[in-house]
């Protein structure tokens, strides 16, 4: 990659950023699609959020990322937001317009191509989605958004499962969201689902922990997507596998919410061979460090 005058940046926002694996994404793509544009960490300390995103508008970045714990903070900052977004009440991509940036949240349609991609379906179905922290709660609007039958929201902390099935249901205009005890999930009605993993359990280097650890849970899981990508198979996607069921890591969510970005920044649709590339670097990146 070779920077000269022209060169546009990109990079991410957020602390702290040293593990993020964005560039590999989009510094791939950039040379793989021969656009002049470079992509970089950006550490910004706390209490200096809105001094960094007037400052990357000033020295005319094209875009940003934007991860914990500025991504719903990070509204206040922007000209305007993209109503998925707002919904979310999180943005992880600022793209530049006249004026200011306009923020977006590639996550959710992220996690959706990810899930389309794999033949997984929303639209219709009985869905388990384990947890109620900032990821969960955006999964929960997704499936509302596109159709899901039920949703039954289990969390360790009921309070935080009522709190997003409020919310999200009012959105709605619907009782889609059924919040639960996560240690009631023997209370779940019987038939198939579709289970989504949107807790930190289970993560690096706790790689034998799961949220739930009963095999007959399992048995009422058709598809398991787990949002972790590190270790590559979680415990959770283990035990759907050993129940007949299959199973996805969140290293497609990870991957899309990128090629989303690009495609905002740069104005045009990756081709699905330069995702792939894209996705055999990450995927090397964790079947190598595993
Ligand atoms: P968060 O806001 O901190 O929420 C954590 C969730 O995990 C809460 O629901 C919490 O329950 C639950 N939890 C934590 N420890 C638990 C335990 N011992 N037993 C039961 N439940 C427990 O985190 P987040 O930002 O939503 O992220 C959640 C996961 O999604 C992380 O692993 C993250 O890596 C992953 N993620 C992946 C992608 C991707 O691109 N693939 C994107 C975003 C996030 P309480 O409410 O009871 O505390």
């Amino acid at each position: 990659m070779k920077i000269n005058g022209k060169t546009r940046i990109c990079g991410l926002i957020g602390n702290p950023v040293e593990h993020t694996l964005s560039p590999m994404i989009h510094n791939t793509l950039a040379q793989a699609l021969g656009h002049d544009m470079v992509y970089v960490p950006l550490l910004v300390e706390a209490g200096r959020l809105k001094e960094a995103v007037a400052g990357a508008y000033a020295l005319n970045l094209l875009g940003l990322n934007v991860t914990v714990p500025y991504k719903s903070q990070v509204i206040e900052s922007l000209q305007e937001v993209d109503e998925l977004a707002r919904n979310i009440g999180a943005v992880n991509t600022l793209v530049r317009t006249e004026g200011g940036y306009k923020g977006y949240n590639t996550d959710m349609e992220g996690l959706y191509r990810a899930m389309t991609g794999e033949g997984i379906r929303i639209e219709g179905e009985q869905i388990i989605l384990l947890g109620a922290g900032g990821a969960a709660r955006a999964v929960a609007y997704l499936c509302a958004v596109k159709g899901a039958a039920k949703v039954y929201l289990l969390n360790r902390t009921l309070d935080k499962a009522q709190a997003v099935a409020r919310e999200v249901n009012h959105a709605a205009g619907r009782e889609v969201i059924v919040p639960m005890l996560l240690a009631a999930y023997a209370n779940l009605p019987a038939g198939q689902y579709l289970a989504i993993q949107g807790t930190s359990v289970g993560l690096s280097p706790h790689v034998e922990d799961v949220v739930i650890a009963d095999e007959t849970f399992y048995e009422k899981i058709h598809t398991g997507f787990d949002l972790i990508y590190s270790p590559w198979e979680t415990r959770f996607m283990q035990l759907v596998k050993a129940n007949g069921g299959r199973a996805y890591n969140g290293l497609k969510m990870l991957l899309y919410q990128g090629i989303i970005a690009y495609e905002l920044w740069n104005q045009v649709t990756v081709p699905e061979a330069d995702v792939q590339v894209v996705y055999e670097k990450l995927k090397a990146h964790f079947t190598r460090t595993d």
